[in-house]
């Protein structure tokens, strides 16, 4: 194990149980070796502050993991944090309309990069740092022991790939082994909030499918009912279907995906045969292979009653921060200037780096560009099952409103 000194004044995030530790921060790390290991923290002084795991490859070379001394930091600690994760979600288990969401939410639930989601009988993680790397083989062991999933797949998200010196691979585990090759199978079906989906593990986006939306989707539900409505960055069309389910009289879907379409109109009959949605949904359906951003500009003013904004992740740095700003406000503008009157927008970033009050800034500045008044009658985020923890504001990656445009 490490003994690591911080630098004397650089300790306060770390004190108040901000997980990351950065280079700049470290005063000594004894003894002095390369591998990764498990590291004990101290302030300049010499007071105990944490326990971590120390890798010098990875872009945060510190990630702490515990501020409790007598604790027996190890393998069995990690087995155990991933127990206390799944548990907390209990009440999901149960749930008779969900079969999808989210079991370990990474740092948010003390386990740094990696986020861990059910769908159905399979589990699928997504690895972002070394830490979850390193010890996958630990965390699918243990997950296995709990919930004996049919299957636990494992992808490195492709953003951190460079920085933390991962290779993109995708490494199955059956029966608490990992598996040789990828093994052969079907798409999984799962329900959310009683709409079927279907995904293809592997071969999409994230996991496959943003469970981190659930409740946004139910909220922009509600307000559907004999809409026209416009779901940009549409993705498989969840928000598509539930507004379907709401009762909209016509959705245009837009996705810079063609595939993610195709699959949008296959989830629409999949839910017509199911009898969730009217059968005939499919024909208020339209869907277009676009630049989103592009492609509202050139949308007929007046048409829409309802519009639904969930772009990718704008801002992935806070250095990205300004030209992000810019960009909801931009897209939030246009929106507004195009929106029948009285219509509704629920509108969404999920870039870390951006506040919840930096979007209610732009969408203010939006309103104000565009000459309307707004209001806004919901404001949204994750489910439960991706917990904000406060010692890591970065883990409100998600949040948008529901805005209702005034003109
Ligand atoms: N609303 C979706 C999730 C959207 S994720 C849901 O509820 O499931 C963001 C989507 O934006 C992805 O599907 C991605 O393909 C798409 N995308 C990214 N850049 C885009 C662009 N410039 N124009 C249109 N779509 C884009």
């Amino acid at each position: 194990m490490y003994e690591i000194k911080l630098k004397d004044g650089r300790e306060k995030a770390a004190r108040h149980h901000h997980p990351w530790v950065f280079s700049g921060a470290i005063e000594s790390v004894e003894p002095e070796r390369e591998e990764a290991d498990w590291a004990k923290v101290y302030s300049a002084s010499g007071e105990f502050i944490a326990y971590g795991w120390y890798d010098e490859k990875s872009h945060i070379i510190l990630r702490l993991l515990s501020w409790n001394d007598d604790e027996e930091i190890g393998e069995e600690f990690i087995r155990k944090t991933v127990r206390s994760a799944v548990t907390r979600r209990r009440s999901f288990f149960s749930l008779p309309d969900t079969t999808a969401f989210r079991l370990i939410h990474g740092e948010a639930d003390f386990l740094p990069g990696i986020a861990a989601d059910v769908y159905g009988r399979e589990i699928r993680i997504i690895v972002s740092a070394r830490f979850a790397d390193t010890f996958l083989p630990v965390i699918a062991s243990e997950l296995e022991r709990l919930l004996h999933p049919a299957l636990i797949e494992a992808v490195t998200d492709r953003q951190f790939a460079g920085a933390e010196g991962l290779s993109e691979k995708t490494r199955t585990f059956t029966g608490g082994a990992e598996t040789k090759g990828q093994p052969e199978r079907d798409n999984v079906r799962f329900l959310e909030s009683g709409i079927w989906y279907e995904s293809a593990p592997g071969r999409s986006q994230k996991s496959g499918f943003y469970c981190d939306q659930r409740e946004s989707r139910n909220a922009a539900e509600r307000y559907a009912a004999g809409k026209t409505v416009l779901d940009l960055f549409s993705y498989t069309g969840a928000f598509t279907l539930h507004a379907l389910r709401g009762g909209a009289c016509r959705v245009d879907a837009v996705d810079s995906s063609e595939s993610a379409l195709r699959h949008l109109l296959y989830q629409i009959h999949l839910n017509e045969d199911m009898g969730v949605i009217l059968a005939g949904s499919r024909d208020k359906v339209t869907i277009t292979a676009a630049n989103a951003f592009e492609h509202i500009r050139g949308i007929r003013e007046d048409f829409y009653d309802m519009m639904i904004l969930d772009p990718p992740k704008l801002a992935k740095t806070k250095s990205q921060l300004e030209n992000a700003m810019k960009a909801y406000k931009d897209l939030n503008r246009i929106a507004m200037m195009k929106i029948k009157d009285g219509g509704i927008i629920a509108t969404f970033s999920c870039s870390g780096a951006l506040s919840r009050e930096d979007l209610r800034k732009a969408v203010s500045w939006a309103a104000s560009d565009a000459g309307v008044e707004a209001q806004i009658l919901a404001s949204l985020g994750a489910g439960e099952d991706h917990p904000v923890r406060l010692s890591f504001p970065e883990s409100e990656y998600l949040k948008g409103f529901i805005i209702r445009v005034l003109k």
